[in-house]
């Protein structure tokens, strides 16, 4: 199965128009050779995607939202929804980072809403997953990646999402799972995306690894068995990094 990577930058509550220069900076390294081998997408705040679009897209860059209401439109204030970011021109969102999980609360089936909503709305869902540093510690990572799995990917959902295996421990930290880790999470991941969604659809979702990506690791851990690109946060914020990070796939 021929899967197109696709590295992702979550630039979380960062960023202000004088940062859409990284954007354009982007730009200049996403040449037609590292097109034709890896997708790129931005994941600014709300604030900045409709600003960002023709920037974005004149380079070939995709943009994304970083969380979305379940409902289309109503009596929500401060949220956004899948439709408000795909008319501002997103074609991703992230749903269920970590942050999320915790700042807001959100459970799985609330994660599943979010990705129904983001697919009722024309958007590709980017799903994350991940264990904590106790959970992992205690032995039950891969239960607690399969369960989150089961509880917020919709089994009716297209082999078009993403996953994003994000262990909590390694979000902003400089610490990475190891290799054979990462491959361990990665295969048992697409099994349980597969008893999700049936009929050899896994096969062509895209499990992105993500938590402390930098150009100096970009390269092994792409390299892994079933990683389909990664879901970089710091990194993400400077052409710089995520342009080398994106030329691991070179
Ligand atoms: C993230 O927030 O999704 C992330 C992976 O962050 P970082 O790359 O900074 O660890």
């Amino acid at each position: 199965m021929n899967r197109c990577p696709l590295v992702a930058g979550n630039w979380k509550m960062n960023g202000l128009i004088v940062s859409l220069a990284e954007i354009a900076a982007m730009r200049t390294v996403y040449d037609v050779g590292l097109k034709a081998r890896v997708e790129l997408v931005v994941c600014p705040p709300a604030t900045l995607i409709g600003l960002a679009l023709d920037i974005a897209t004149q380079g070939g860059l995709g943009l994304g939202g970083q969380d979305c209401h379940a409902a289309a439109s109503g009596a929500h204030t401060g949220d956004i929804s899948a439709e408000m970011l795909k008319d501002a021109g997103a074609s991703y969102v992230i749903v269920g980072h970590s942050e999320r999980r915790t700042d807001h609360g959100e459970t799985s089936a609330i994660v599943r809403v979010k990705a129904k909503a983001a697919l009722r709305a024309g958007l590709t869902p980017i799903i994350c997953v991940g264990e904590t540093r106790a959970q992992r510690e205690a032995g039950e990572a891969l239960s607690v990646v399969g369960r989150q799995i089961e509880e917020s990917v919709p089994a009716e959902a297209p082999e078009t999402i993403v996953v994003a295996y994000e262990p909590v421990w390694a979000i902003g930290t400089g610490l990475t799972p190891t290799p054979e880790d990462v491959a361990q999470m990665h295969a048992f991941a697409r099994e349980r995306i597969e008893a999700q969604l049936g009929g050899g659809k896994s096969e062509s979702v895209r499990i992105l690894y993500g938590g402390s990506v930098k150009p100096g690791n970009a390269g092994e851990l792409m390299s892994v068995a079933n990683v389909d690109g990664a879901l970089v946060g710091g990194a993400s914020l400077t052409a710089k990094d995520v342009m080398a990070i994106a030329t691991a796939y070179r």
